[in-house]
């Protein structure tokens, strides 16, 4: 997604815009990244470059569930603050001090979010995905999805210590009311 700030750049520190993204393609080919974003960006003239103010809803992203591995959709939400610097002052010409980490703004005075919607949507994503929270996942015995079915298998740990003696009370209960009434 690229935004032309080449006006802006003009401008004093202080001054902003707004723009609304509606479905922009954000494209990282290094990272085989692609996304579509919707949302609103507001861009302030700052020392260094443009301040980028974005919140975004992103188009749902394919997870596996961790319980019962089941592919599922699952939106997603970006707001970040991220400063764009400038790689050379337009005015005086001078580089400021720039760091690894920084965005730079390109030398035709566009600016690229995609790399900031890749790294934010990375850090939106759960470490642990779920379906929904019920997800009921696999039975760890005979691997049925048992949001879909149900099976007979006992809880894994939990076999019935008491089974036999239950079993044998039982029998006693009956063999005790088998008698006829007594007078
Ligand atoms: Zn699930
Ligand atoms: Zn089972």
């Amino acid at each position: 997604m690229l935004i032309n700030v080449s006006t802006l750049l003009t401008e004093p520190v202080g001054h902003a815009r707004r723009l609304h993204a509606e479905r922009e393609r954000c494209v990282v080919p290094e990272e085989k990244f692609e996304q579509e974003v919707t949302g609103d960006v507001r861009l302030i003239r700052s020392e260094r470059g443009i301040l980028v103010m974005a919140t975004f809803d992103l188009a749902p992203v394919t997870l596996e569930c961790g319980r019962c591995l089941e592919p599922f959709r699952m939106p997603l939400h970006v707001d970040f603050d991220e400063e764009y610097v400038l790689p050379r002052d337009p005015v005086t010409g001078v580089a400021p001090p720039v760091d690894a980490e920084d965005f730079l703004i390109d030398e035709t005075r566009h600016l690229d979010l995609s790399e900031a919607v890749r790294q934010y949507e990375q850090s939106a994503l759960p470490i642990q995905p779920v379906c929904r929270s019920d997800c009921r996942g696999l039975c760890p015995t005979c691997g049925r999805n048992l949001n879909r079915e149900t099976c007979a298998c006992l809880p894994v740990g939990r076999s019935d210590p008491w089974g036999p003696l239950r079993s044998l009370a039982e029998r006693l209960q009956m063999e005790d009311g088998d008698g006829s009434p007594e007078a």
